[in-house]
């Protein structure tokens, strides 16, 4: 627990249905005269799907505009290169990304770029930036990653393979739009895993070394909200009441973990996201459970505390059967959204688990993990 701490998320954040009608005057408020907008081919192409709002309301405010939409998923060195040349090739001068977290991501990392110097690989670890993005502005279309509110950026780098963060103040957009009627049609398969997503960063934190009072109260408070909404939003993806749950959930765990990091999990799936360029959201949700198991006799009255949040009856249990419960509860929320139960369904092969662990051992997540690992035991 930290007793000290600074408190990290947008100045400003817009939640709730029709929110997105608000970007262009807000865009105007900014002086933002040509934002780049970052998104990707499908939310391009969607009949008034995000990216057609975003637009509509920057036309109507007359905001211009110059749009790049080859954001790859586990964006790519490449795609914040090329977003960077139409940037410079159009005269921006602020970004808005509009997506999931490769979205905002690529946003951040192009921004990055533009103002600390062209190769961001060196740029990877904690407080690295020197100098300020291009005004930001995230329009967030799935919940998910809450990268919208954080001061991660995860980019991929496809020579190596490696998965890296940038995690800096620097990075927090200025403004974060979170309308839940964006993501009515998000199909259940992706509901499922950016769910799962939003699960494990409000357990994370619960346990992390650098919790504090209030994450704790957000985790415990998205928690329920995930026991509330997720198989709901996944089995009926147009209930707007499950879809704005989420989205609460979402914003909770992007502010528990922005402040009070992550854990083994993360630090895992960003092997897996990067070596077999497998969906950020699965990867998690399937070493959620086995990781948290291992984590469970360094903090047993934390998971106690999880199980209750999960809607389990503790009544009567020692501290351990109650902990116990919380991991049970994990897994079968999993099984219940469809995620597989093994890294075998995304392809992972035993010969790259020493490169892997090692690598994850790393990760600027592993440093709050409640327990420290080997690399033996990683594998
Ligand atoms: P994503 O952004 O990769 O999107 C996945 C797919 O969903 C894309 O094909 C996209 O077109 C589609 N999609 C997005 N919104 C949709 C909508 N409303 N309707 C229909 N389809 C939609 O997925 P994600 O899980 O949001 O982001 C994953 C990335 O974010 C990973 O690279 C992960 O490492 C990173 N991440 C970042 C942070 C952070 O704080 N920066 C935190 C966690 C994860």
């Amino acid at each position: 627990m930290k007793e000290n701490f600074d408190f990290l998320m947008p100045s400003v954040n817009f939640f709730g249905k029709g929110v997105i009608e608000k970007i262009g005057d807000r865009a105007k408020m900014l002086n933002m005269t040509k934002p780049l907008i970052v998104t990707d081919k499908f939310l391009r192409g969607m009949a008034n799907g995000p990216v057609a709002q975003t637009l509509a309301s920057l036309d109507q405010a007359g905001v211009s505009y110059a749009i790049y939409d080859g954001v790859e998923p586990n964006p790519k060195v490449r795609n914040i290169k090329a977003a960077k040349q139409v940037y410079l090739d159009n005269d921006c001068d602020s970004i808005i990304t509009v997506g999931g977290g490769s979205a905002h991501d690529c946003g951040k990392g192009t921004g990055i770029i533009l103002t600390n110097g062209d190769d961001i690989t060196k740029l990877a670890g904690i407080e690295t930036l020197e100098n300020p993005l291009p005004p930001l502005m995230a329009v967030n279309t799935t919940a998910g990653t809450a990268s919208e509110l954080t001061r991660h950026c995860v980019i991929t780098n496809e020579e190596t393979k490696l998965k890296f963060v940038v995690v800096s103040w620097r990075n927090i957009p200025l403004v974060s739009f979170n309308d839940p009627m964006l993501m009515l049609d998000v199909p259940a398969g992706l509901t499922a895993s950016t769910g799962m997503d939003t699960f494990v960063q409000l357990i994370e934190p619960y346990v992390s070394t650098n919790r504090n009072e209030i994450t704790d109260g957000q985790c415990i408070a998205g928690i329920k909200l995930c026991e509330e909404a997720l198989r709901e939003a996944v089995a009926n993806g147009h209930n707007i009441e499950a879809r704005t749950k989420m989205v609460e959930a979402e914003m909770l765990g992007g502010m528990a973990f922005n402040n009070a990091d992550l854990g083994y999990v993360h630090a895992m799936a960003h092997q897996l996201g990067g070596q077999y360029d497998a969906p950020h959201g699965v990867c998690c949700a399937i070493l959620l459970p086995v990781v948290e198991k291992y984590n469970l006799v360094a903090a047993p009255e934390r998971f106690a505390e999880l199980a209750k949040a999960m809607g389990e009856n503790t009544e009567g249990l020692s501290t351990r059967e109650a902990a116990d419960l919380a991991i049970k509860a994990m897994r079968q929320m999993g099984d219940d959204v469809n995620i597989p139960r093994s890294i075998k369904a995304i392809g992972a092969k035993p010969e790259d688990f020493e490169l892997m662990a090692e690598n994850a051992l790393k990760d600027g997540n592993a440093f709050s993990n409640p327990r420290k690992g080997t690399k033996e035991e990683l594998v």
